[in-house]
């Protein structure tokens, strides 16, 4: 799309939504349908993602606006369950495009495969065996998937670490392999499985050990994303609240976060429900992703936050994030899942290291809602507001009554299943 700001979005209708979308992207009308109207996931090809497959199972797909990242324009696909993610993302990428947008970038795509060899007669003797082997290790791993290889990616390096040398460790001693993987556009987890499955009979033989995991390691920190934004305090004016007192409520709320593993853990979902929707939108492996950040996000000996808030020398709001993103525009289910092209499309994604870009400033940008939103009026009205029409429906709500009763439930400051119920009862009779 030209450009990811369109006024009235929000107030269009699907029809209205998807016509804009068939107009801005490369995809004909009669595809955008099939995705869309027909069965965007067949059950035959379900049957062949998973076992035991009974059907398919749905979650609303929104668009993300206003995101300018590097200059460029994202309209950012979002799959979740979750009312006013989507909206408190769009609304807080308007206030950062405004400030200039998002400044991004992404460590070269290194992914880690891990050996474990256990009952070494000689440690130390072991590691220095495997370390002189380097070279061949490196190779015998590439020869294993050529393929990666020719794509200008492959196994560049090892490390060894053995674990448990203190002689009071209630766990027994093992050698553990790092294999040192560019993965290119993949989330690499099956280059990488297969790299230390072949490896591991020589790993074996050098070390005189016996080799039990030969699997990735989803704690990806050499594959990292990072994404800053910098806000002027006007641009951060909330109702009664000037821009000033909006910010310093952030870096009270970070540090907060920052401190504190109970307040952390809710921080940090707040960042995910930027990041997964993304990630699920794409057909990557959200389980990878969420285990790989919140691992991050302990690297310093505690549960910390993902992001940081602070003011710069001309009292604007700074934030950044980092984290390890593994994930992929091939493989997996990127290429098997309907919707997960499209959304890539929708995005005009190139490679995994941009898609990683978008999505922790997506995590920022969602981080940045929640603790503008607890800083000043409490995220409840917000919320409530857009999850009132979920509560008119588990309340047995449908068709043109979903609405009436949501607004009734606003009006009347009572969004809960209970009130929803008797309503929905009084306008059936
Ligand atoms: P795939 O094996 O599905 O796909 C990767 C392949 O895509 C490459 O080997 C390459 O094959 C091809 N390819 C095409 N274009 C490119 C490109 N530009 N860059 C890189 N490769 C390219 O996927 P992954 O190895 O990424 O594995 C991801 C899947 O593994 C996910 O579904 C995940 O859920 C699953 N998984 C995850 C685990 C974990 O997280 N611990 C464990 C096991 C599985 P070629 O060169 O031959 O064309």
């Amino acid at each position: 799309m030209k450009s990811s700001r369109i006024p009235g979005f929000y107030n269009m209708s699907v029809e209205q939504r998807r016509d804009l979308l068939k107009k801005a992207i490369d995809f004909s009308s009669e595809e955008l349908d099939d995705l869309y109207i027909n069965e965007p996931l067949s059950i035959d090809t379900a049957d062949k993602m998973i076992e035991n497959v009974i059907g398919t199972f749905q979650l609303p797909l929104g668009l993300g606006l206003n995101f300018l990242i590097n200059g460029k324009e994202y309209v950012i696909p979002m799959a979740i369950e979750e009312a006013s993610v989507v909206a408190s993302a769009s609304h807080i990428a308007k206030i950062v495009r405004s400030a200039g947008g998002f400044q991004t970038e992404a460590t070269e795509r290194v992914m880690i495969g891990q050996i474990q060899v256990v009952g070494c007669p000689d440690f130390q003797l072991a590691k220095q065996a495997l370390l002189n082997e380097k070279e061949s290790l490196i190779n015998a791993a590439n020869a294993a998937y050529p393929s990666i290889v020719n794509r200008g990616g492959g196994a560049e390096d090892l490390e060894v670490r053995i674990l448990n040398e203190e002689s009071d460790s209630k766990y027994g001693q093992m050698l553990v392999l790092h294999i040192y993987v560019d993965t290119r556009d993949a989330m690499g987890a099956n280059i990488i499985n297969t790299m230390v499955e072949s490896i591991a009979p020589v790993v074996e033989e050098i070390t005189e050990g016996k080799v039990y995991l030969r699997i990735l390691s989803n704690y990806a920190d050499k594959c990292l994303a990072r994404a800053r934004c910098v806000i002027p305090p006007e641009m951060l004016i909330t109702g009664d609240y000037s821009g000033e007192e909006v910010r310093d409520g952030v870096i009270h709320a970070y540090e907060f976060a920052a401190s504190d593993p109970y307040r952390a853990v809710t921080h940090n979902k707040g960042i995910m429900n930027g990041i997964d929707p993304v990630v699920i939108a794409t057909g990557n492996d959200w389980r990878a992703v969420e285990a790989g950040a919140h691992a991050y996000a302990s690297r310093h000996g505690s549960y910390g936050s993902m992001t940081t808030w602070s003011k710069d020398e001309n009292e604007n709001l700074v934030g950044e994030i980092e984290l390890p993103m593994s994930l992929g525009t091939v493989g997996g289910a990127t290429r098997v899942h309907p919707l997960a092209g499209l959304s890539l499309s929708i995005m005009n994604i190139e490679s995994a290291k941009e898609l990683a870009q978008v999505i922790v400033a997506v995590g920022l940008a969602q981080n940045l809602g929640a603790l503008k939103a607890l800083a000043t009026d409490g995220i409840q009205k917000g919320h409530m507001a857009l999850h009132s029409r979920s509560v008119a429906i588990a309340a047995g709500a449908s068709g043109e009554m979903i609405d009436i009763i949501a607004e009734k439930l606003i009006e009347q400051k009572q969004i809960r299943v209970g009130k929803a119920k008797e309503l929905v009862e009084q306008y059936k009779k």
